[in-house]
């Protein structure tokens, strides 16, 4: 990875090589605690990070829903992740906050450990590749299911979830494949190990709902231009044939932005290629993280 000069750990900027915990931090050992991923774009008018505060939203909420208590405020840590990318002089950047529960005592119940906080700011580019994004990729139903609402709770963001994600993540790129489909427990498409996705068919949109995905902030973004466009998106069940049926398919997420899916399980959606509404998503997104699309600055976090 590329490194940067300077990161922020609890309430204050240290050296990157200085940014270090005990091997009894708590979360190190059980997986409690919560993260976001944000990016920071260039654009004409200077740098600004994408709806900065709905990441911050759903950290606290990742928080709270883990019962870990942030020793800052949301305003603080919107102000730690604007300075931790001017600091570092990065123009667009990768964002990671994140929450965890220091050491102290060892135990599952040792909750009332230091809550922790850092923000780490990084140059990474296209989380799928560049040849994903343009042409698609190549995806893969996981033998891993996406675990259920009672059992982890979809709606945080919290670290130990993603063994799950790991799990079939690492499968699918061992099998040769892009990335991972994963289905709930009933069988319908839940979400992929980093991204939301959606189908097109016959000019209709739809994605999965919130029920056992990850409320994905570019999810909330492609609704929101689907509907300004008049095309809307139904958030319902589907199944994985329904994908190898579909016109177009495509996938959401901070990392991998808007990036097509040509394949699921070798059979072509589509004509294979990316299709118009994905396109069509896909230059409007560019168009508003870089700043260019005045209806949406209040999205944006300028970098002063
Ligand atoms: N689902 C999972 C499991 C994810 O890890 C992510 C990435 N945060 C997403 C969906 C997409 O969420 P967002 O658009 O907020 O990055």
């Amino acid at each position: 990875m590329q490194r940067s000069d300077f990161i922020w750990l609890d309430g204050g900027f240290v050296p990157w090589e200085e940014a270090r915990v005990h091997v009894l931090t708590h979360t190190l050992h059980y997986g409690l605690g919560v993260f976001e991923g944000v990016r920071c774009y260039e654009g004409a008018g200077g740098s600004a990070i994408f709806r900065l505060h709905e990441h911050t939203e759903r950290l606290f909420g990742s928080a709270h829903i883990l019962g870990l208590e942030v020793p800052f405020t949301p305003e603080q840590i919107n102000a730690a992740c604007i300075e931790t990318v001017a600091r570092n002089r990065l123009r667009s950047c990768y964002i990671r906050p994140l929450i965890f529960l220091g050491d102290g005592e060892m135990g599952l119940a040792a909750v009332q450990n230091p809550v922790r906080a850092t923000v780490i700011a990084w140059p990474w580019g296209s989380y799928l590749g560049d040849q994903g994004v343009r042409h698609g990729i190549r995806v893969k139903t996981s033998s891993f299911q996406r675990f259920p609402v009672n059992v982890l709770m979809s709606k945080a963001k919290a670290v130990g979830h993603y063994v799950n994600s790991i799990l079939a993540a690492v499968e699918s790129r061992q099998s040769g494949y892009d990335e991972a489909l994963m289905l709930d427990v009933d069988g319908f498409v839940a979400e992929c190990s980093g991204e939301n996705i959606f189908i097109v068919k016959r000019g209709k949109v739809k994605t999965s709902p919130l029920a056992s995905v990850l409320p994905g902030i570019t999810r909330d973004t492609v609704i929101t231009l689907l509907e300004e466009r008049g095309i809307g998106c139904r958030e319902e069940r589907f199944s994985r044939d329904e994908v190898y049926l579909a016109d177009e398919a495509f996938l959401t997420g901070t990392a991998a932005e808007i990036t097509p899916i040509r394949e699921l399980d070798d059979r072509r959606i589509g004509d294979g290629k990316p299709g118009p509404v994905t396109t069509e998503l896909q230059a409007a997104y560019a168009r508003i993280t870089r700043g260019e699309d005045q209806k949406y600055h209040h999205w944006l976090a300028p970098i002063a």
